[in-house]
């Protein structure tokens, strides 16, 4: 994609939060939305110290760390309430943070105090992002847009993490119902779904390093001779769908998968 100028800014004056922007597919997209002339991004992060180097090398004037446990509902709120608070409104809020299975979580073995925790970031945390967003933009008459990321995980099946798997299938119902009921207020929303990409989430799930694991996923896409999918692609992606570029596009989940055949 190339650099944008004035005149190709799609968030020129916006407001956005990027839930588990201090690392991956959040923080290339926090970059990404900065980039594009939000007004603000809060990066939204349990990983303290690099989500304040990403707000820091983003620049303070337009970019901010907050703590935020998205297992907490009251963080999630305290930290909507606290973006609005400081720069007026909400218009965006990228809800991206999530985990992998602990182990293989395959049904014979599910662990379920493990899949517990997975579901309380991946499927209760981003209903609780969602939930409070909302409230914020229909509050403030924001005509906001809400995008959530899943995984081509939220519509096929897995021989392991099945916990995972799970989550990100509640995550395209959140999208579906939210998209419904917020409609009435001029509120999208919408979710993103990569295939795999290496970040330190996939690489230390799958114990490999960022060159084997683009080399094995590589293999799942019909697409060839472009590589792996890179976090800028999903950024790319959610950046659409962030912007009035997609504003009629609303309950859609956007593949970012090189035609995943699995
Ligand atoms: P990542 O580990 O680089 O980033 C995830 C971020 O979420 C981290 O900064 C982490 O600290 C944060 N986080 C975790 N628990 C949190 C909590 N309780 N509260 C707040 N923040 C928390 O991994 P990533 O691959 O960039 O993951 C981003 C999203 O993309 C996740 O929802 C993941 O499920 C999804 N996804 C990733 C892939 C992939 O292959 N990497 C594919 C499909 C979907």
């Amino acid at each position: 994609m190339t650099d944008p100028t004035p005149f190709n800014k799609k968030l020129q004056g916006k407001v956005a939060i990027i839930t588990g922007g201090a690392s991956g597919i959040g923080e290339a997209t926090a970059r990404l939305f900065a980039d594009h002339g939000a007004r603000a991004v809060v990066v939204a992060d349990i990983q303290d110290e690099l989500g304040r180097g990403v707000a820091e090398s983003i620049g303070l004037h337009r970019c901010r760390y907050i703590h935020c446990d998205v297992t907490d509902e009251q963080q999630i709120k305290a930290m909507v309430e606290s973006t609005v608070k400081m720069f007026g409104q909400l218009d965006i809020m990228f809800s991206n943070a999530g985990v992998m299975s602990m182990g293989d979580q395959t049904i014979l073995e599910l662990d379920l105090s493990a899949s517990d925790k997975v579901f309380a970031v991946n499927a209760r945390g981003m209903a609780a992002c969602v939930k409070h967003a909302a409230r914020a933009m229909v509050e403030g008459g924001v005509k906001g847009s809400i995008v959530c990321t899943a995984s081509v995980a939220a519509t096929v099946g897995n021989d392991k993490f099945t916990d995972y798997i799970m989550s990100k299938h509640a995550v395209l119902g959140l999208v579906r119902s939210a998209s419904k009921q917020l409609g009435a207020y001029g509120i999208r929303v919408n979710c993103v779904s990569p295939t795999a990409v290496a970040t330190p989430m996939l690489c230390s799930a799958f114990k490999m390093g960022v060159e084997e694991a683009e080399k094995f996923f590589v293999e799942d896409m019909d697409l060839k001779g472009r590589g792996a999918v890179q976090v800028r692609h999903v950024g790319d992606a959610a950046l659409f769908l962030a912007s009035d570029d997609s504003e009629f596009i609303t309950g859609h989940n956007l593949a970012i998968d090189g035609g995943f055949r699995r």
